[in-house]
């Protein structure tokens, strides 16, 4: 079974939408795309980017930055789709090649919500391998089961480093999950935390598996969630599918004008600042977390936040608001009662949440003292 196969047939039949700005050149007297002739506003470092004046239409994917983009992550060229955001890759490959009402996805839970929205949203259903109760680890037994099992899901979402768990995915095992799943179902590996971790992408495995695909995003690790760029990255086939279907032009031209901007050297020489900042931040909070007594379990990972299992995070959290700091809780999540999900901030910022760990009622009363006399 090739890759095609897998995809819906109605994808897979249907004549892709052909827009003015990928059937020409945008040269010479421009009248076949009813833009107007004049920009209201222009952004002068637009045009020094080469992504033209905002009354014409943006390229559909722009080739110097999906050039950028591509050497960035290691792969050839043609292995890679620019999104907004991997919120877009997630939704574009579900739609793709699950059939509503037929098709599944498998998800890991605790895992990334927009998995399952995405296949709620395209009516397919949701296969979940509960990750261990206690470890919070992947239950890989149960997952390869049900890739090679008779009724396989057509997606599988991993997470490496996962969100909120924090933990990479094993390499080997993801090969042996591969193996099991070529002709039969997606793997999707989303990346969007790898930048902190040491880690090497699994992007490298796309020369082996065209039933692989990995999501990057520039939501954290480049610093602009705000900017809502990502990428997937695939085999050319699977690249062609999900083009069949993306919007005529996703990203807008402000938006690749600043993607451009985040790949210049500069860009990049404060990245490693950031990066590095984070790593020793992280290190803070942790030390932080494990001297107080109400934390009664740490899931550091290898991501910019910690999973923390506390007394009660409710309490907490009221008492982290109380001091004006927003963390995350899960309510909802069956395996992640009384946890707590902290990103790594600026020292600054963790500090403060340090403060507010030491102040929390949860704690023995004498340190509270002793820090108010400190
Ligand atoms: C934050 C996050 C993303 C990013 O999504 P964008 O749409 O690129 O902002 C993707 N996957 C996971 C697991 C995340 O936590």
């Amino acid at each position: 079974m090739s890759l095609t196969d897998l995809a819906r047939p109605e994808i897979v039949a249907m004549k892709p939408y052909s827009s003015a700005r990928s059937e020409s050149a945008a040269e010479g007297i421009l009248l076949n795309a009813n833009e107007s002739p004049w920009a209201l506003v222009d952004d002068e470092r637009a045009r020094d980017d080469e992504v033209g004046p905002l009354n014409r239409y943006p390229e559909p994917q722009h080739a110097r930055l999906v050039a950028c983009m591509e050497e960035r992550y290691g792969v050839p060229a043609g292995h890679l789709l620019l999104t907004r955001g991997s919120d877009e890759g997630i939704d574009l490959i579900v739609r793709v090649f699950c059939r509503a009402g037929e098709d599944a996805i498998l998800d890991t839970p605790p895992s990334f919500g927009m998995y399952r929205i995405a296949a709620q949203a395209q009516g397919a259903e949701i296969i979940e391998i509960e990750r261990h109760p206690d470890t919070l680890a992947l239950n890989q037994a149960a997952m390869l089961q049900v890739i090679a099992g008779a009724n396989p899901p057509r997606v599988a979402f991993l997470t490496s480093p996962a969100n909120p768990t924090g933990d990479l995915v094993d390499e080997s095992f993801l090969e042996d999950l591969l193996s099991a799943a070529a002709g039969r179902c997606i793997i999707v590996v989303d990346e969007a935390y790898a930048e902190f971790s040491p880690a090497p992408s699994f992007s490298e495995k796309l020369r082996q598996f065209d039933n692989l695909a990995v999501l990057r995003t520039l939501s954290k690790a480049y610093g602009a969630a705000g900017l809502r760029c990502g990428a997937v990255l695939a085999k050319p086939e699977m690249i062609s599918l999900l083009r069949r279907i993306i919007p005529p032009y996703p990203l807008a031209t402000p938006v690749v004008s600043l993607a451009l901007r985040l790949f210049d050297p500069e860009s990049q020489r404060q990245q490693k600042i950031m990066l590095s900042e984070i790593a020793a931040n992280k290190l803070v909070l942790l030390k932080a977390l494990k001297e107080q007594p109400f934390v009664l379990q740490v899931w550091p990972g290898e991501a910019n936040f910690v999973l923390a299992r506390v007394d009660s995070a409710a309490r907490l959290l009221d008492h982290c608001a109380h001091c004006g700091i927003t963390i995350r809780s899960f309510p909802h999540a069956a395996l992640l009662k009384n946890c707590v999900r902290i990103t790594v901030g600026s020292r600054q910022e963790i500090d403060c949440l340090v403060q507010a760990l030491d102040t929390y009622p949860g704690n023995a009363p004498e340190s509270v003292t002793e820090l108010r006399n400190g």
